[in-house]
């Protein structure tokens, strides 16, 4: 059984990394997407909330299952038996940078392969941080999320 770990922040789930996992769960037995506990980095919404953003998103995916974890990602990988990371590419800027963290995870851990996947065009250029800009100046960005993140993020704003 293939099972592949996509890791990341998601904060929050975008219609670009639903591509993505989309593409994964049609390649893998299984894909686990996981949120990165990560205590240096303050988030724009809490990690049990990315959670419950993602579960209600991803109901027509059946072999993809919802996670968060501490730590290295290499081990976290290793505790669920993946032999697979799957990371995003937007544009040449996030190359160097995934480029240099899979070959960090690559020395940590040989067997567990990074598996770089793209979006269809429309979605190439949504982020997180971008989906946040637009959202705190008002913007609409029911284009960029799925609905849960959009019903989620208005009613935040009402209350
Ligand atoms: P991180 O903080 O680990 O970069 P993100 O949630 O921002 O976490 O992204 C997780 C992964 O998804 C990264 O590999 C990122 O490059 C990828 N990704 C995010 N949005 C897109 C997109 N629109 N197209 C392709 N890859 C994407």
């Amino acid at each position: 059984m293939k099972i592949a770990i996509y890791p990341g922040s998601f904060d929050p789930i975008t219609k670009g990394h639903l591509d993505i996992l989309k593409t994964g769960a049609g390649i893998f037995d299984k894909v686990i997407i996981a949120v990165a506990r990560n205590s240096e980095k303050k988030g724009f919404l809490p990690v049990d909330e990315r959670v419950q953003l993602i579960r209600e998103s991803i109901t027509h995916l059946d072999n993809v299952e919802v996670d968060s974890f501490e730590g290295l990602t290499i081990e976290y990988a290793k505790k669920q038996g993946a032999q697979v990371l799957i990371r995003g590419l937007r544009a040449v800027s996030d190359f160097e940078y995934e480029l240099q963290l899979s070959q960090a995870n690559s020395a940590l851990a040989e067997e567990i392969k990074t598996v770089f996947l793209t979006t269809k065009p429309k979605y190439n250029f949504i982020s997180s941080s971008t989906i946040k800009e637009i959202y705190l100046n008002n913007g609409d960005i029911s284009k960029f999320v799925p609905q849960p993140v959009y019903d989620y993020l208005v009613k935040r704003k009402v209350c």
